[in-house]
């Protein structure tokens, strides 16, 4: 199966090796050197699964994992790392990846892994790299059903958050601190108007209400 993959890896041998490998199992390829390099081409060009280095020059890889997921990339993720130790790689797992190669590794195993990946991402539908719902908060707009929805700041803010909490309930206190600005709470009921509002501009069945505790966004199929 081939596919799109963008490699996100500073050491220019490494990338260079991990590129040919990819090329070798017939897939497409996009390199990038740097976390902020790495993130723009994910954001313009949407590959299929991303190889990432934990150690990148300008942001750690870890965080750069958080904030595709948080930004509702659902991707599977390969990551890279020189440190094995159980907790690094629970770190990574909790993180979002899905699979994890400590260095050095044979590229005949990173190539047997991303098949694998590839193929379970085809089972469960997440494949789909244009993710149902993806949150581009510099530009303050969300994909959602093959559509850019331009959305306010504070639209962006509690949409993040729900989608960090996709499918279980976040509290209105949560959703609400989001909102709030230093030296300017958010009014009593801010939060049901911008939720009001994102439902629409998205769809309401997105948004559930769960009465006295706050809102669930819903992921299902189709979504
Ligand atoms: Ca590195």
């Amino acid at each position: 199966m081939s596919a799109t993959v963008l490699i996100i890896e500073d050491d220019m041998t490494l990338r260079e090796g991990l590129r040919e490998a990819m090329t070798q199992a017939a897939h497409a390829v996009i390199v990038a050197a740097t976390a902020r390099e790495g993130l723009e081409r994910l954001r313009n060009e949407e590959p299929a699964l991303l190889v990432l280095d934990l150690g990148l020059p300008d942001q750690d890889g870890l965080s750069v994992l958080r904030e595709l997921r948080r930004d509702g990339y659902l991707l599977p993720v390969l990551l890279l790392t020189a440190r094995g130790d159980p907790q690094a790689r629970a770190d990574g797992l909790d993180a979002g990846a899905d699979d994890y190669l400590v260095k050095p590794f044979h590229l005949v195993e990173l190539q047997a892994r991303v098949r694998a990946l590839l193929r379970r991402a085809v089972n469960t539908g997440a494949s789909d790299t244009t993710s149902p719902l993806v949150v581009d908060p510099d530009r303050r707009r969300v994909r959602f059903r093959d559509d850019w929805i331009e959305l306010t700041q504070a639209e962006c803010a509690v949409l993040q958050v729900m989608l960090g909490r996709r499918n279980a309930t976040c509290a209105r206190a949560q959703l609400e601190s989001a909102l709030a600005r230093p030296g300017r709470p958010a009014g009593s009921n801010a939060l049901d108007v911008h939720i009001h509002r994102l439902r629409r501009k998205l769809a309401p069945e997105l948004i559930r209400t769960v009465h006295g505790e706050g809102y669930r966004l819903v992921t299902g199929d189709g979504t």
